[in-house]
C-alpha cells in the first residue's frame, strides 16, 4: 500500500533545525543537486516533496539536503576524500561515486530505501521522517555499498530490532557489506564530527549501537 502522508517530529533532536539553518544556500543546493544524484529528477522531488521550497525542512527535499550536508562536510578536513583515510572522509566520495540516480517515493510508510539497479536509489518517508539526519547520511551510504556489489547475504539474529529472522542482514562486520558501511560512518561522525552538536553526534552514537547489535548474524563485538 503507498502511504503518503506524514507529521514531521521534533526537528531540533532530528538535528533538522541545525542542518536547516546552512543548507539554504545556493552554493550547497546546486552542489547536492548536481553531486548526488538529484539532477534530472525534478519529477520526483516536486509535487510536495520540497523542489519548490527546498529550503524548508518539514519536507523531504530538505531533510535530504540535511542528510546530505551531514555526509559532504562532518569531517573536520572534508576536502580530503581519499579511501585511505576515515570513512568520514571518504564517505561522500562513495556515495558520489555510486548514486547516480536519487529518487523521492513515498514507499509504504515504513521503508527508508531501496537500490533498485542501475545506480537507482529510492528514498521513502521512513528515511525523511524517521531518521535523523546524520542517519539520513547513513541510508545514502548504505545504498551506495548496495550499488557497489554488496547486497545483504543473512537473516537478522535472534532479539534484532530489524526484525529476528528476516533476510536483510549482514554475515558479519568482515563482510564490509551496507550495514557495516553505516555504522562505520556514523561512529567515526560521533567521535570526530565537525560542524554538527554534541547531541547530534550522540544520536549516531545511539543508531551506530542499533545496527551493530541488530543488522549483523553474527554480532561485531564493538559498542560505540
Ligand atoms: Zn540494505
Amino acid at each position: 500500500m503507498v502511504h503518503c502522508t506524514y507529521t514531521v517530529p521534533d526537528k531540533a533532536a532530528s538535528g533538522d533545525d541545525f542542518y536547516g539553518a546552512s543548507i539554504c544556500d545556493q552554493v550547497y543546493v546546486d552542489y547536492f543537486w548536481d553531486t548526488y544524484g538529484f539532477a534530472g529528477n525534478k519529477e520526483y522531488w516536486d509535487d510536495g516533496f520540497g523542489w519548490d521550497d527546498c529550503c524548508n525542512t518539514d519536507q523531504p527535499l530538505a531533510r535530504t539536503f540535511n542528510g546530505c550536508y551531514a555526509l559532504t562536510y562532518s569531517a573536520q578536513d572534508y576536502l580530503n576524500d581519499d579511501y585511505a583515510g576515515a570513512c568520514l572522509n571518504w564517505a561522500r566520495r562513495y556515495v558520489r561515486e555510486h548514486i547516480g540516480d536519487l529518487r523521492s517515493k513515498c514507499g509504504d510508510g515504513d521503508a527508508i530505501a531501496a537500490s533498485v539497479g542501475g545506480g537507482v536509489v529510492e528514498l521513502y518517508l521512513g528515511c525523511f521522517y524517521t531518521k535523523n539526519a546524520p542517519g539520513r547520511a547513513e541510508t545514502l551510504l548504505h545504498e551506495s555499498r548496495h550499488i557497489g556489489g554488496k547486497p545483504h547475504d543473512a537473516k537478522f539474529p535472534k532479539g534484532s530490532t530489524f526484525g529476528e529472522g528476516k533476510s536483510g542482514a549482514d554475515s558479519s562486520w568482515g563482510y564490509e557489506g551496507a550495514w557495516m558501511y553505516g555504522a562505520l560512518y556514523l561512529w567515526w561522525y560521533y567521535a570526530q564530527g565537525a560542524r554538527t552538536t554534541s547531541a547530534i553526534r550522540e544520536l549516531a552514537r545511539q543508531r551506530a549501537n542499533v545496527v551493530i547489535d541488530g543488522a549483523f548474524a553474527t554480532h561485531p563485538g564493538y559498542s560505540v
